[in-house]
């Protein structure tokens, strides 16, 4: 059951409604949105819902009570209470604030994986000249085979701070571990979950204890509803709900490439979840002559924003770089994509 209390509710009424919760036997969350504080009350039993509803309903300051049946609330659309994802940088702080509000739709782009500063340069120089504001890099990176680069680590971090500060940029690299979570969101202002670990359980319950921007890929045999639930673990964790979640493609039975991008999970996220979606295009097709393509069509389809691979020189990436844009396809995909987001009647950026 999710209480919304009026914009504008005081502190006594809030104390009010909260103590009714406990007199009922049942335990809340409190949430304080930008606009309104809401509750969300767990175990109250179907036989008693509507009962509450009409009670709590009727105390000063309730705007609203929503029963919900679903295995997650604070993420499901019924708790939007005109709530809102910011990103924030961690050095430039409030004067750079990117807010997913449905009018922009918000690009994430780099190199899969932070190799060496020359690299990470070239690429956050090209990007930031475009306007592009938020930059991705793996400093940690999950290996399907063992053997393979596992990132620079902590020098990624640093590297990727450096740009932040000569660019002005926003940072997001994946939280591979509980071990390295703490290094990981001291240096960086979105924390990306993986696809192999959306359900790992404690590793969402850490990344939500940071209170920053959570970008939850979805498991790549997940269904939505279990995208829903993991982003849920998080959301459980944060003083304000900040997810992100993100379509990277899905495993199917086709093997001509690398996923099989559901262009279905982003209209049918937005009908489920207040929280935004953004589409990896990179991941979700394996291949970079199907990129540009499959990003537009996310635009079409109502993506709050793009990840995208890129980099200087996709032939030598250490890492996926059959999928990786060079600096040419990068630019068509982003100034074509405006015009396809215009026609959404929002902005690129
Ligand atoms: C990545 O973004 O580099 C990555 C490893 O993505 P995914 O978890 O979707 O495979
Ligand atoms: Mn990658």
């Amino acid at each position: 059951m999710i209480i919304a209390m009026k914009i504008g509710a005081d502190k006594k009424q809030i104390k009010a409604v909260e103590s009714e919760i406990k007199e009922n036997n049942l335990k809340s969350q409190k949430i304080t949105g930008e606009e309104r504080v809401v509750l969300a009350v767990k175990g109250a039993l179907d036989a008693d819902k509507s009962r509450l509803k009409d009670h709590f309903e009727a105390m000063a300051g309730v705007e609203s009570v929503k029963p919900i049946s679903k295995p997650y609330r604070l993420a499901s659309k019924e708790f939007a209470a005109g709530e809102k994802v910011l990103i924030r940088s961690k050095t430039i702080g409030d004067a750079m604030e990117i807010k997913f509000n449905g009018k922009e739709v918000i690009m994430m782009a780099g190199p899969c994986s932070v190799e060496s500063r020359s690299q990470m340069d070239e690429t956050a120089s090209f990007l930031s000249g475009l306007g592009v504001k938020v930059l991705r890099g793996g400093a940690y990176k999950p290996r399907t085979a063992p053997g393979g680069f596992e990132g620079l680590k902590e020098e990624g971090l640093k590297i990727m701070a450096e740009m932040r500060d000569k660019y002005n940029m926003m940072l997001i690299t994946e939280m591979l571990d509980v071990d390295t979570a703490n290094l990981v969101a001291e240096y960086i202002d979105i924390i990306q979950i993986g696809t192999r670990n959306m359900q790992h359980v404690a590793l969402l319950r850490k990344a939500g204890s940071f209170n920053k921007p959570v970008f939850l890929k979805r498991g790549m045999s997940a269904t939505i509803e279990e995208l829903l639930c993991a982003a849920e673990y998080i959301m459980q964790e944060q003083d304000i709900p900040q997810v992100i979640l993100c379509e990277r493609g899905i495993r199917t039975f086709e093997p001509s490439t690398r996923n099989t991008f559901d262009i279905n999970a982003i209209p049918n996220l937005a009908d489920k979840t207040w929280l935004p979606v953004v589409a990896d295009p990179s991941h979700g097709t394996g291949y970079s002559n199907l990129v540009s393509p499959v990003a537009w069509a996310a635009i079409a389809a109502g993506a709050n924003g793009l990840m995208i691979e890129v980099h200087p020189n996709p032939e030598k990436a250490m890492t996926d770089g059959k999928q990786s844009l060079n600096f040419e396809q990068f630019t068509e995909l982003y100034k074509k994509g405006q015009e396809f987001a215009q026609i959404k009647g929002k902005t690129l950026i």
